[in-house]
């Protein structure tokens, strides 16, 4: 069982993040991944393994930013590397997806949109997710969610983030439990 953490807020959110998914370690999970958005539209650092091994290419690259996805992984679908680790992108790299559980229709999503000139940079059933919210995506991150989730077959929980939308932070569950926690401000 792998964990998604997101945060939109004020503060820094990289090691409200980090803490996040390290509190759900005790789940298993095979490598981690993390995507801020901020001035330099998303940033993504991912790593087989342990999350201390994403620390340290952290460490080598730290990211900033207050809207964020955070994702331990358990691989279902492509071997568990760097590569596959979540978060994965659409086709532009401007919208980011974290994801709990298994696109059961991936394959013919895939080659659907192949066919239209998408290319995949993995070998995950959440990357073809990512990039048909990407497809449908017109400005508003919700919407093209809900769109991409109603061609989807299987369970799942999600969290995206678009560099376009640096106020909105979007999840969507079927199957899988989604908390979300209200602050002020955040
Ligand atoms: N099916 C996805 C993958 O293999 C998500 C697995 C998970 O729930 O961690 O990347």
């Amino acid at each position: 069982m792998c964990g998604i953490v997101g945060y939109i807020g004020d503060r820094d959110g990289v090691q409200l993040l980090i803490d996040g998914i390290k509190r759900l370690e005790y789940r298993g999970y095979d490598s981690s991944g993390i995507a801020m958005v901020n001035g330099n539209g998303i940033e993504i650092e991912k790593a087989a393994g342990k999350i201390k091994n994403l620390e340290e290419r952290l460490r080598g690259h730290m990211l900033k930013g207050s809207l964020g996805i955070a994702h331990t992984r358990w691989a279902t679908h492509g071997v568990p590397n760097d590569t596959n680790a979540h978060p994965h992108t659409d086709q532009s790299g401007r919208i980011a997806l974290a994801h709990n559980g298994i696109i059961e229709n991936y394959r013919v999503l895939k080659q659907k949109l192949e066919s239209e000139g998408h290319v995949f940079q993995t070998q995950t059933d959440t990357e073809v997710l990512a990039h048909l919210i990407g497809k449908f995506y017109n400005g508003k991150l919700e919407e093209a969610v809900t769109y991409a989730l109603n061609l989807v077959e299987g369970t799942y929980g999600i969290a995206v983030v678009c560099a376009d939308e640096p106020d909105k932070l979007v999840g969507a569950r079927m199957g899988s439990p989604l908390v979300v926690g209200v602050n002020d401000g955040e």
